[in-house]
């Protein structure tokens, strides 16, 4: 049951000129309906492009990109935009918060944008912000948060419609250990509990090991890395 395929995904930037960069080529990965997968590369490996191309947010050169068994590349952009904000989420390392609105309306804000009534999104901004612990802070604007707070307001708007994968790149990456693993502990309940499909790139080996499975961004494609899962459980 196949949530996610990536299939030959190639892209460079600057096409055609001297500053040609190939950061892709040939990169494959099928996610399963309820799997989070663990994205490993050093930093420039191409994780964002790649975690871009997957949610829609960019284009590849070459390749497919198959949502819940749609193949993307033939949307029209009205159907391609609706399937990015609807099956799509995403949490990026600096979570982009907008600063001028509460943690409340963050949360609201993508569902309003898709059509759901005022109290139904109010609703569910208050059940998510109750999920990671955030139920006192709906009023506060980032400013007001720290960096862990944020995060988790990041991660439950990158929840608000309920998407069918969640992309998230270095989700905990500037988050105290108790903290990270917090925002960890609700991302892994939802993809246990509701069948969410995951790819999460970090550095963090030790949380790529509690995720079903890890691969490795190198040279533009991924590779399946078992041992580095099965070392990091043993230890
Ligand atoms: P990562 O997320 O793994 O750090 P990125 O996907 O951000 O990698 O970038 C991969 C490579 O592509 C890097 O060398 C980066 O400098 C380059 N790159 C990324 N975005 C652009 C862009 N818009 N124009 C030109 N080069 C880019
Ligand atoms: P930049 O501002 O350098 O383009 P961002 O990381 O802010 O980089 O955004 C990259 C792309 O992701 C942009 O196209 C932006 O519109 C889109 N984007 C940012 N946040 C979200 C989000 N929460 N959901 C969907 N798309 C987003």
């Amino acid at each position: 049951d196949v949530m996610l395929r990536l299939e030959g995904i190639s892209k460079s930037y600057n096409p055609g000129t001297p500053a040609e960069i190939s950061v892709l080529r040939g990169a494959t990965l099928e996610v399963a309906r309820g799997e989070a997968v663990a994205l490993v590369a050093p930093s420039g490996a191409g994780k964002s492009t790649l975690l871009h191309i997957a949610g829609l947010l960019d284009t590849a050169d070459a390749g497919m990109v198959e949502i819940g068994g749609v193949a993307t590349g033939d949307l029209g952009d009205r159907s391609r935009t609706r399937m990015r904000r609807n099956d799509v989420g995403f949490i990026y390392q600096f979570h982009h918060l907008l600063p001028e609105f509460t943690a409340r309306e963050n949360i609201m804000l993508p569902q309003l944008a898709n059509g759901v009534a005022r109290g139904a999104a109010r609703e569910r901004a208050e059940e998510l912000l109750a999920s990671v612990g955030l139920t006192e802070r709906g009023g506060h604007r980032p400013a007001e948060m720290s960096g862990g707070e944020q995060q988790r307001v990041a991660f439950c708007r990158a929840m608000a419609n309920a998407p069918r994968v969640l992309l998230a790149d270095e989700p905990t990456g500037n988050l105290d250990p108790d903290t990270s693993d917090r925002v960890f502990g609700a991302l892994m309940g939802l993809v246990r509990s509701t069948g969410l499909s995951a790819v999460i790139a970090t550095h963090n080996l030790e949380l790529a090991a509690r995720m079903d499975r890890v691969v490795r961004l190198e040279h533009g494609r991924l590779v399946e890395r078992v041992e580095r899962v099965d070392a990091g459980r043993a230890a």
